[in-house]
């Protein structure tokens, strides 16, 4: 029998930032915290979509808590690789916030202009508490004074595949974060 593949053909060169152990014993220790911070209450994870859906699927399962889901999906970087500071709402929230726990969950920091966009607009809804939990957190590249209340790990200024996020639809289900070189050279 062929032995499994683990790593998607076009995948195999590119280089490992984050190993998915690591991950996932971040993903513990992070669901800790959380879970400490909320003890006794109920929470409203709130990914966005795409790029948080793994996050918040290991997440969620690491939180002993009442949780429950949602999702938004913003616009951010369309087919090109870094911001344009515009971002566009594609899909709101299904469930009322008013008066809940909210965690917003977002698989990485960057400018910081969409979570500074998306803070602000549930803000408004008037939640009990709003949180956010970034997986990564590109601190360097802040533009926006934003800051998540918890962070996975803080990487440098590379571009990052694999774990739900992509770049042009591409690599999602890699099981490792991976530095893609360039990416507007393919
Ligand atoms: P920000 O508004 O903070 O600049 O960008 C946040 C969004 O940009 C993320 O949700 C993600 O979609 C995208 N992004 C930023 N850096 C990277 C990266 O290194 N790799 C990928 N795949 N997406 C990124």
């Amino acid at each position: 029998m062929a032995a499994p593949v683990t790593v998607p053909p076009a995948a195999t060169g590119l280089e490992i930032l984050i190993p998915r152990q690591r991950i996932a014993a971040r993903i513990e220790e992070l669901g800790a915290a959380i879970a400490r911070d909320f003890a006794g209450q109920s929470l409203l994870l709130v990914g966005i979509l795409k790029g948080a859906a793994i996050f918040l699927a290991d997440l969620a399962r690491a939180l002993p808590l009442d949780a429950s889901f949602d999702f938004m999906a913003v616009s951010s970087y369309g087919r090109s690789s870094r911001s344009s500071g515009v971002v566009r709402l594609l899909k709101d929230l299904n469930e009322d916030i008013a008066g809940r726990n909210v965690l917003l969950v977002e698989d990485i920091l960057d400018t910081g202009l969409t979570l500074a966009y998306l803070r602000g607009l549930l803000e408004d809804r008037s939640p009990q508490q709003l949180k956010i939990v970034a997986l990564l957190d590109k601190v360097s590249r802040r533009q926006s004074p934003i800051r998540a209340d918890y962070v996975g790990f803080e990487i440098p200024d590379r571009f990052v595949v694999g774990y739900g996020l992509d770049y042009q639809e591409r690599y999602r289900n890699l099981a490792d974060i991976r530095i893609l070189p360039d990416p507007s050279g393919k």
